[in-house]
């Protein structure tokens, strides 16, 4: 079970890399296990991650074995604090994403529009969650509060998180936030069909 996590973590951090979806160092995964966590470690690159090396925590988040964890662990416990159905989460910062993060116009209580059918099913709503020095129990506490309402955040000038019930999930699922802000920008300034209230409902109802 462990070890299947580990490849999963590892394989999925691969594949976000070869598609240039976590630049350098940056972005981090764990995933929860029967008695605690595995995260990958700090200053790690995701091209470079071996499993037996992935951190593990302890159900209060404490490091117990492997690499010591990514500096921004605080982000992904706060998470799956208030998420307890949560088994994965995703945190990266990929550029589109990030683009919009930076946007001095966007509604913080739902950043990206509903663009397409892919979007509403798998993310939703995007809240934006105020920009707090990473590491700094501020923003950790700033996440806890937006994460018992959605399971998406992007995090402002920083990068979204995204918690889902697998790790294949909530990499599906930031990778649609990160493809509708590229939508987005490339459609700013044009006159843009969005989908409709019925058309949302729809949705809802079918997934
Ligand atoms: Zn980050």
């Amino acid at each position: 079970m462990s070890d299947e996590l580990r490849n999963a973590i590892v394989a999925q951090a691969r594949s976000l890399f070869d598609r240039g979806l976590s630049p350098g160092t940056s972005g981090n995964i764990s995933a929860r296990t029967y008695d605690g966590y595995l995260m990958t470690p700090t200053g790690s690159s995701f091209d470079a991650l071996e499993p037996d090396r992935i951190s593990q925590l302890d159900a209060a988040g404490r490091h117990v074995d492997g690499d010591p964890p990514t500096n921004e662990s605080p982000l992904h416990l706060a998470m799956y604090e208030q998420r307890p159905d949560a088994r994965a989460i995703v945190h990266l910062h990929s550029t589109y994403a990030v683009a919009v993060a930076c946007l001095a116009d966007v509604d913080p209580n739902d950043v990206l529009p509903p663009l397409t059918p892919y979007y509403v099913m798998q993310v939703g709503r995007l809240p934006l969650v105020p920009y707090a020095r990473p590491g700094d129990e501020a923003l950790a506490d700033a996440v806890r509060a937006r994460a018992v309402d959605s399971h998406a955040l992007l995090l402002a000038n920083h990068g979204p998180i995204v918690a889902g019930p697998s790790i294949v999930d909530a990499a599906c699922a930031i990778e649609e936030i990160e493809e509708t802000a590229k939508l987005v920008l490339l459609l700013r300034g044009a006159p843009t069909r969005l989908l409709t209230r019925e058309q949302l409902a729809q949705l809802r109802t079918s997934t």
